[in-house]
């Protein structure tokens, strides 16, 4: 299993060529690229690996995406405790989701703590629906290093499917 920093490696070499590939196709006019979209897939992909990778999964112990969040990587804790490792956190499509759920919840539990102990505080509020050219580069981005994630763990996209379906159907 790659380390932390390994991982980090691969997905920095990956978004290296991918980048260069997209900057050659543009300059070709092969594909057309805002700023605004290589910026969003840039910033989606770099919290997928930094900050969101798969292994969160081991946050009760040290690890390196748990580390990025500083002090607020306690709050990963639960989440390592509640995925057994590589199992449906390393899973390709629900997986990805897992993280992204759970961010979400602890967001709304401390936004709700705050307005509980604090009913004067003024907290800032979500932003109008975001425009969907921005949102879609983001999710490719995170989804992409996610993804190369899983390649370098050698986990392949079916992954979880096959144990489900071999259980035995219980009557
Ligand atoms: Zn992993």
């Amino acid at each position: 299993m790659p380390s932390g920093r390994v991982h980090n490696l691969i997905n920095i070499a990956a978004f290296s060529v991918l980048s260069g590939a997209a900057l050659v196709a543009s300059r070709h006019q092969l594909v057309v690229l805002t700023p605004a979209q290589a910026l969003t897939f840039t910033l989606g992909f770099a919290v997928g690996t930094f900050l969101l990778s798969p292994d969160l999964d081991l946050a009760e112990g040290r690890v390196d995406s748990k580390r990025h969040w500083g002090i607020l990587g306690v709050l990963w804790v639960p989440y390592g405790l509640l995925f057994s490792h590589r199992g449906l956190s390393h899973s390709w499509v629900l997986g990805p989701l897992t993280r992204l759920a759970y961010l979400a919840l602890v967001i709304a539990l401390v936004v709700g703590l705050l307005r509980y102990i604090t009913p004067g505080i003024t907290l800032p509020t979500v932003p109008e629906p975001v425009n969907v050219k921005v949102i879609i580069p983001v999710v490719l981005g995170y989804y992409l290093s996610q993804w190369l994630h899983l390649i370098a763990d050698g986990i392949r996209p079916d992954h979880g499917m096959k144990r489900s379906l071999r259980r035995p159907r219980r009557r």
